[in-house]
């Protein structure tokens, strides 16, 4: 026997897996996955529990959440995707569009998944750095477009950072990208955007036929342990998606939680509308203190802690708060429970003279 290794593509061989937030410990607060600290909706935990024919395969084709999601959204069931989380569908598009020597060009910082999607197509990355209120540079995004892109990603509001895309800024962004380059508008946070000026995504699609929209029930509907997000978009590139998939990978209990979470907009709309007054509130809380936080429209705010990132994030987990940090730009700290908001503050307070960067 030899100890020679087997073949790891390079490219692969160097991609650091995923991350996780840190897990808390019981009396911490985890705030550092955006995770939603509400539990499920009332009647999505039974409509789980009904799902017990575990010998059988789940419908591969999820076409009741489809079709509900088609009837809300004004499209035909081919014209939606549904997969195990949207996370799965960035990899499918990117399989589907692109591979060795094309481009896709997404904002940085932005959604931390966005680089490996890249890699494991066998792409190549273009990162169009953040305008410094840390919303994309949409200008220099379409700037970065050239005949071997592929895809652009928008991620609004930007994950980690805060700040929405405007309607009017992403139309004319829309006009200067070539209609063969498929642009995917990632909305994960959709549901928590107050801004009325905000790009809504679904609303352009009749009118934009290179346009991807994907949206999720790990954030706002609170199901990110059953993995169930979607994409909206032409039929044919969802057919491109789906030939790209990873067959079964949707559980028959993660349908049954989206269709019984989809019955429950009245109480979804509550929960998110307190969770948004929540980082209104401490939004207004971290400005008043001298911090330079970037607008922020999902369901997380942005402290731009620089080279004292690190120390930063120490010190709220010693307060008993676990937050995501990006050593040296900032740190994200996602919106939780009611409890957590007086040590957050208390905190940040602590640490605003000598860790705000000097942006
Ligand atoms: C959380 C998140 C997603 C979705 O994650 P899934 O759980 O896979 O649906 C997608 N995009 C962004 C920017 C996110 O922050």
């Amino acid at each position: 026997m030899t100890d020679e290794r087997v073949h790891i593509r390079p490219e692969i061989a160097v991609l650091p897996a995923y991350k996780q937030g840190r897990q808390a410990a019981a009396d911490a607060f985890k705030l550092s996955s955006n995770e939603n600290p509400f539990p499920p909706l009332p009647g999505v935990i039974e409509a789980v529990h009904a799902q017990t024919a575990f010998n059988r395969y789940p419908d591969a084709t999820a076409l009741a959440v489809r079709a509900v999601l088609a009837n809300r959204f004004g499209t035909t069931v081919d014209e939606v995707h549904v997969a195990p989380g949207s996370v799965a569908i960035l990899h499918e598009l990117a399989k589907a569009t692109s591979g060795p020597g094309d481009e896709i060009v997404y904002a940085w910082r932005s959604f931390e998944a966005y680089p490996g999607v890249v890699t494991v197509a066998g792409a190549t990355s273009v990162q169009v750095p953040n305008r410094p209120d840390g919303g994309h540079d949409l200008d220099a995004m379409a700037a970065a477009v050239t005949e071997r892109t592929r895809m652009v990603i928008v991620c609004t509001p930007n994950n980690p950072t805060g700040p929405i895309v405007t309607g009017p800024e992403f139309e004319q962004f829309m006009a200067a990208v070539p209609q063969h380059v498929l642009v995917v508008l990632d909305e994960a946070y959709a549901e928590f955007v107050t801004d009325p000026a905000a790009v809504r995504g679904p609303a352009l699609l009749e009118r934009y036929p290179n346009l991807v929209v994907l949206r999720t029930f790990s954030k706002a509907y609170g199901l990110a342990g059953l993995r169930v997000g979607y994409a909206l978009g032409p039929a044919y590139v969802l057919d491109a998606v789906r030939a790209c998939a990873i067959p079964l990978s949707v559980t028959a209990q993660g349908q049954a939680a989206a269709l019984a979470s989809l019955e429950r907009e009245g109480e979804l709309l509550a929960r998110v509308a307190e969770l948004a007054e929540q980082r209104d509130h401490i939004v207004a809380a971290l400005r008043a203190q001298g911090w330079a936080v970037p607008d922020a429209q999902g369901n997380f705010v942005w402290l731009p802690t620089g080279d004292g990132t690190a120390v930063a994030a120490e010190a709220f987990e010693r307060a008993g708060i676990i937050v995501r940090a990006f050593a040296p730009e900032g740190i994200r700290i996602s919106i939780g429970e009611h409890e957590a908001v007086e040590t957050l503050l208390e905190t940040a307070r602590s640490l605003v003279g000598d860790l705000q960067a000097t942006a």
